[in-house]
């Protein structure tokens, strides 16, 4: 997508700090973390969100969910949270589907 900031993480045209990457997607360091660990994982195609998963593009998400794993164990992360943002009131400021994965600290439940 022409005008996505993601897309353009995702085709290097923007720099990020990688953690992992493959064909199918990226993970790299948020620029503004949240924890002491702080990644997201992103599909290399424009998926807008959660609530744009259908059939044809859910192994892209099962493949992310692989990687979030792997990355955890690569990192020496234990317990961690997974977090996607869909739509403006929950928070969502860039419209290309990511997963925040959270670690080393306590987190409280429910998320604010
Ligand atoms: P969300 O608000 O759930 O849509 O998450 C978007 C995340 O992208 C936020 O946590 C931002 O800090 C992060 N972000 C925005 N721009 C960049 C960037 N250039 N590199 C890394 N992370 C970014
Ligand atoms: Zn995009």
């Amino acid at each position: 997508m022409n005008d996505c900031l993601f897309c353009k993480i995702a085709a290097g045209e923007i720099p990020s700090k990688k953690v992992y990457e493959d064909e199918v997607c990226l993970a790299f360091y948020d620029i503004d973390p949240q924890a002491p660990t702080h990644f997201l994982v992103i599909p290399k195609q424009h998926i807008a969100s959660c609530a744009e998963v259908k059939e044809e593009n859910a192994s892209v998400v099962a493949h992310i969910f692989t990687v979030i794993a792997k990355v955890a164990k690569q990192l020496g992360i234990e317990s961690f949270r997974v977090v996607s943002n869909v739509g403006d009131q929950a928070g969502q400021s860039v419209k290309h589907l990511h997963f925040h994965v959270l670690a080393g600290r306590d987190m409280t439940w429910p998320p604010g």
